[in-house]
């Protein structure tokens, strides 16, 4: 029997590299509200961390301080530029459509987000990728405060596909737990671009034992 039926990804830092966009979207959206943010204050203090969180250091580090409700003013506009941009140019590596073409077929796969569905699914259409997944989950498929790192996230995901043995793909430390609670197997990642060669290397490695 293949130690693994089904394959649960991430999406953002996983299949996509999506964190300099968002980092771009929200410098752009910020300026003229007087608050300045490069890549490596938000690599360094804002990947993972609630958008609200993020807006309330912004605000003491504005020139002058801001309320941080007026930032949070600034989402919509946010959110709009991030998916015009994402939809108009997947960064999505080639790699990754040639994995997934691989693994289709032989694994059921699916993506475990905490961003909502409305977002994430219209960036996979966009880039040619949706007809590999059987389900998406996404923030707003699991209860309040029953995201990552609670299990359920990724339980519901292998419910759906009806996997009993999946291998979960993640990149920040609530994914990994939350995976881990599901009592999956989990895989970590650093970057996107090397996904494609650790998902390969984990699954031929599994084939040889
Ligand atoms: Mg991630």
């Amino acid at each position: 029997m293949p130690e693994f039926d089904a394959i649960l990804f991430d999406f953002d830092g996983v299949l996509v590299d999506s964190e300099p966009v968002h980092c771009a979207c929200w410098a752009e959206v910020l300026a003229p509200a007087g608050v300045t943010l490069d890549w490596e204050f938000y690599r360094d203090c804002c990947i993972g961390i609630d958008d609200r969180e993020m807006l309330r250091m912004m605000a003491t580090r504005a020139q002058p301080p801001r309320n941080w409700e007026e930032l949070w003013a600034l989402y919509p506009a946010k959110k709009e530029l991030f998916r015009a941009r994402m939809t108009g140019a997947p960064p999505f590596a080639p790699s990754v459509d040639a994995l997934l073409g691989r693994l289709d077929g032989q694994y059921k796969l699916a993506v475990v987000s905490s961003s909502s569905c409305s977002e994430i699914e219209p960036i996979l259409v966009a880039g040619g990728l949706r007809h590999y997944f059987g389900t998406l989950v996404g923030g707003e498929s699991v209860e309040r405060g029953r995201h990552k790192p609670a299990p359920d996230p990724y339980l519901l995901a292998a419910q759906r596909l009806g996997a009993e043995r999946p291998l979960v793909v993640e990149d920040s430390a609530a994914g990994l737990a939350s995976g881990r609670a599901a009592g999956f197997a989990v895989l970590e990642i650093q970057r996107p671009a090397e996904m494609a060669e650790l998902v390969s290397r984990r699954l031929s490695r599994c084939k040889l034992e």
